[in-house]
């Protein structure tokens, strides 16, 4: 038996070595491999006879951690077992991953200290663990690389349609002055509606990169879904009248006041509505919104949205779902729309995990059903009054109004849309005198570009709130093509009032106004 058990070590296919300490001729404590079996000399490429009596340093490579290897004589000398992943290398100079147990045999008849090591290649959970971790990195390099390439992509593309709009609306604001009988109107409704389209189906590129490469960050603010609905209504209800079709609103909730991203919650419901009146020639669409089953603090939001509209065939069903899919006849097709709505509506609904699906027959109608976990509000907490934003000046007569604006083609746009409000306004180019503008004139507002030559809209902005004057209050808009998700809170916490995305829109500019300085001087 004896015998037997002696051979074991020679012929086991684990590499196994035995160092014996000894000292060298100064004294000095050293370590040789007293042994090594056969499996070991394979693993490293060796003859038996080329290793024994060599120290086990002679495996050591240009990549050791030589300070690993410090810790590991120190705990075996201290009769610790240690079990650690070594990089050694083959007499050839390729590098061979070992998972190492090494222990102390502490066996009274040998004359020095001996140290047993099991060795086990793992070379190949090594390569592949350090291609994942490269893999990662590289994706991850990837991705920021695409999320900043979109910010600009963003940037760039909505600065020259902020002056195509700009000026198709202020075109439209002087219509009067075409000629009688002038079809300029209607090229004129053309190129703003074109432009809007444009100006979406960037937004929705824009969108669908951001979710498929990131996770999404969803808001969590307080809102009455009853007041939304209301107001969700009355915005499309003049877009299906336009169309002759009936908008109805059901609203049946036991609660109303919710916790929840509002802003991606409606981008569906837009979405969803807009489809359906759409795709609706006769009749109308009615928007149902109940409950389901509720939980503590939670309700189970389900919207139904029933049309009246062309269907959709049984099998197109899943497909519209799909990033680009557009199905149905030559004339709904024909209906503006890159198929890109559904795809995003469907990504943020998971994301707020609920469920968006859809029931249809094909010439009759379709029904799409979303249903969403929302948080209650705190009804405490609903109670307590809102801070309700008050103007700072109460002025009289037109607003004077600071713009900084580089742009030429943007200047003119504002320039033009300030004039028709009737207001009084004083352009510069850049934030440096944006801050010199600011401290000698009365200006009741600032509109501030973000990206200027000199000194960019942020630091000006940063300039004016740290000034010991009273011009540190005023209210200073973010006027900017930054119009990418968390842009506009970016711009709020920095510390601007209120933040206008380009293309400017003369309604929205003329809300803003209104907000900020009080309705009589905004809308002349
Ligand atoms: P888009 O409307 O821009 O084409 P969507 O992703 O919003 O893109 O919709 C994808 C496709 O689903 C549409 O092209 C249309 O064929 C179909 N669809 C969506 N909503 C409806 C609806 N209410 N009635 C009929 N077809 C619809």
């Amino acid at each position: 038996m004896k015998n037997i058990l002696n051979k074991i070590p020679a012929l086991a296919r684990n590499a196994i070595l035995i160092a014996r300490i000894e000292e060298d001729e100064n004294g000095t404590p050293r370590a040789v491999i007293a042994w090594a079996n056969l499996a070991l000399a394979e693993l490293f490429g060796y003859d038996l006879e080329e290793i024994l009596g060599k120290p086990p340093s002679y495996f050591d490579g240009p990549d050791t951690d030589y300070e690993q290897l410090e810790r590991i004589r120190q705990r075996s000398v201290a009769g610790e077992p240690v079990r650690e992943e070594i990089l050694y290398y083959k007499k050839d100079g390729t590098p061979l991953w070992v998972e190492g147990n090494i222990t102390h045999i502490d066996a009274p008849e040998m004359d020095a200290p001996h140290f047993v090591s099991i060795l086990h290649d793992i070379t190949e959970r090594r390569t592949q663990q350090e291609d994942l971790l490269r893999a990662k990195e590289a994706a991850e390099t990837a991705n920021r690389a695409k999320s900043s390439f979109l910010a600009m992509m963003s940037h760039e593309l909505r600065t020259p349609l902020n002056s195509i709009l700009g000026f198709a609306q202020i075109m439209q604001m002087e219509q009067s002055k075409l000629p009688e009988g002038s079809e300029h109107a209607e090229y004129l409704e053309n190129i703003r509606s074109s432009g809007t389209l444009l100006l979406r189906v960037i937004g929705d590129l824009l969108d669908i990169a951001k979710l498929d490469s990131e996770k999404f960050n969803f808001e969590e603010e307080e809102f009455c879904l009853a007041d939304e609905m209301q107001n969700f209504h009355a915005a499309w209800k003049n877009k299906a009248q336009e169309k002759g079709l009936k908008l109805d609103l059901s609203l049946d909730l036991s609660q109303t006041r919710f916790l929840g991203d509002k802003a991606r919650l409606f981008q569906v419901l837009n979405n969803i509505v807009f489809n359906a009146i759409k795709y609706t020639k006769a009749g109308g669409v009615k928007v149902q919104v109940g409950e389901g089953a509720s939980a503590e603090g939670v309700l189970h939001l389900v919207v139904d949205v029933i049309d009246t509209g062309v269907g959709i065939a049984n099998n197109n069903l899943k497909k519209i779902f799909e990033p680009f899919e557009r199905v149905g006849s030559d004339q709904s097709l024909s209906e503006e729309g890159v198929g890109l709505g559904l795809a995003i509506s469907q990504r943020i609904i998971q994301g707020m995990n609920g469920t968006l699906s859809v029931e249809s027959e094909l010439e009759y109608g379709s029904t799409f059903s979303l249903s969403i976990p929302m948080k209650l509000a705190n009804p405490a907490a609903s109670d307590k009054p809102v801070p309700v934003h008050l103007p700072d000046r109460h002025l009289t007569g037109p607003a004077k109004i600071l713009v900084a604006e580089d742009n030429p083609m943007n200047q003119r746009v504002i320039q033009s849309i300030l004039t028709a409000l009737g207001h009084e306004f004083e352009i510069v180019g850049d934030g440096k005198q944006a801050v010199r503008a600011a401290t000698m004139g009365d200006f009741a507002i600032i509109l501030m570009d973000i990206s200027m030559p000199v000194m960019s809209g942020d630091m000006a902005m940063r300039v004016i709130r740290a000034m010991d004057s009273s011009i540190q209050t005023l209210p200073i808009i973010a006027v900017t093509a930054h119009a990418m998700k968390g842009d506009k809170e970016r711009f709020l916490t920095a510390g601007f009032t209120d933040y206008l995305p380009k293309p400017i829109d003369v309604a929205s500019l003329s809300g803003i106004l209104a907000k900020h300085l009080g309705d009589a001087q905004a809308v002349a």
